[in-house]
């Protein structure tokens, strides 16, 4: 297939285009490049024939639309996002520029161009999304795909509003989308700023790990080259017009994970003392939901899809990754704004 795949320079984008051309895919990566990109994610595929990149913005409509006519793609896969919450709750413009408006310029070029094309069935926008439109559960149950939205945060709205706009796309044009709301991703290639490179890079550097309000947040958490693999399932098998769940199968308190991450670390690089006495408990985030957790049914019944690690073995071989390639985030932590917010820590 021909992908169009919108944020392919950040974490989980990423991982979706090393995956897709390794599976032979054509891949064309239409990035703005912000402050979250990093191209080196890409150093593995970037010289691949099958793979474009081009820089741009998904809120200029005159590029998309170039951009579709001149690949003519089969599909969109749309991660392209603001996704950091903390910076969401100090800057939400951006969210609701990118998130909200550059979805809604995504839809209005797809539509144009397959419209144009005379509507292909074959045609697939998938829109990658997070569970956290969902809002916050408390000790039991979790989200199906039929979960009311009740978002919290800035983040978690945008991406709520540009879930309705897939969907009503769909309902009013026709346009064939499939949707995704996924849990927490870990992995390599995890931007500093996030709670599980924090863990591991405070560790390191012998900093205090932060961790926010008693650290009784549950969140599930899913290795995110099992999320790519996810992703392409669905794109090929999913129905058309149908949301999916994605999850790791893997719950855990934030306390939990971060004592786990300091044990590998004491195995890996040991040191006089264990990594978790630099665990300090800092102010709560506002709005910070409790716990977030996922019904997997939906993939592993119809698309017979599961996860295929364990927490305990993606974080081993996350905190390996960070012990192997300081060349690929000791230059990202010198970014502005990225060093500060290393000692505050976000959740996801
Ligand atoms: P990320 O912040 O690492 O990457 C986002 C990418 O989008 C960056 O490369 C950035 O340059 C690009 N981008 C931002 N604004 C753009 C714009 N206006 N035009 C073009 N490109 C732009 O994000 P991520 O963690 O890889 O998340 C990818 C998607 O998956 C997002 O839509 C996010 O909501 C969703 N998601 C993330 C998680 C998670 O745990 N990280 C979980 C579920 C869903």
């Amino acid at each position: 297939m021909k992908l169009l795949v919108t944020g392919g320079a950040g974490f989980i984008g990423s991982a979706v285009v090393r995956l897709a051309i390794a599976r032979g895919h054509e891949v064309i990566n239409l990035d703005a490049l912000t402050y979250a990109a990093c191209l080196e994610n890409l150093r593995s595929v970037d010289q691949d024939p099958k793979y474009h990149f081009i820089e741009g913005n998904i809120c200029d409509s005159a590029l998309l639309e170039t951009v579709f006519s001149k690949y003519e793609p089969d599909a969109v896969m749309h991660l392209a996002a603001e996704s950091h919450v903390d910076r969401s709750i100090d800057g939400p413009g951006a969210f609701v520029q990118t998130n909200v408006i550059g979805t809604y310029h995504l839809l209005q070029a797809a539509r144009g161009y397959w419209e144009q094309k005379n509507r292909p069935n074959t045609f697939r926008f998938h829109h990658i999304s997070t569970d956290e439109v969902y809002g916050s559960l408390g000790a039991e149950g979790q989200f199906t795909e039929e979960t009311p939205y009740a978002p919290n945060s800035p983040y978690s709205a945008s991406k709520a509003s540009s879930d309705h706009m897939v969907r009503a796309w769909g309902e009013t044009y026709g346009l064939p989308y499939v949707l995704t709301n996924c849990s927490n991703n870990y992995g390599p290639y995890h931007f500093p700023e996030k709670l599980i490179p924090v863990v591991i890079l405070n560790a390191l550097a012998e900093k205090d790990i932060p961790v926010y309000g008693q650290g009784l947040n549950v969140r599930d958490w899913l290795y995110v080259e099992d999320h790519a693999d996810a992703l392409l399932t669905v794109l090929q098998k999913g129905d058309i017009g149908r949301t999916y769940n994605i999850g790791g199968e893997n719950e855990a308190r934030n306390i939990d994970l971060v004592k786990m991450i300091c044990a590998i670390l004491d195995r890996l690089r040991p040191q006089n003392r264990s990594y978790s006495s630099l665990i300090r408990f800092v102010e709560d985030r506002p709005g910070h939901d409790l716990r977030y957790a996922i019904d997997p049914s939906r993939m592993r019944n119809e698309l017979g899809w599961r996860p295929s690690v364990t927490l305990e073995e993606g974080l081993e071989k996350t905190v390996q990754w960070y012990l192997d390639n300081e060349d690929w985030w000791q230059p990202l932590l010198q970014r502005s704004g990225v060093g500060t917010r290393l000692g505050v820590g976000g959740a996801s």
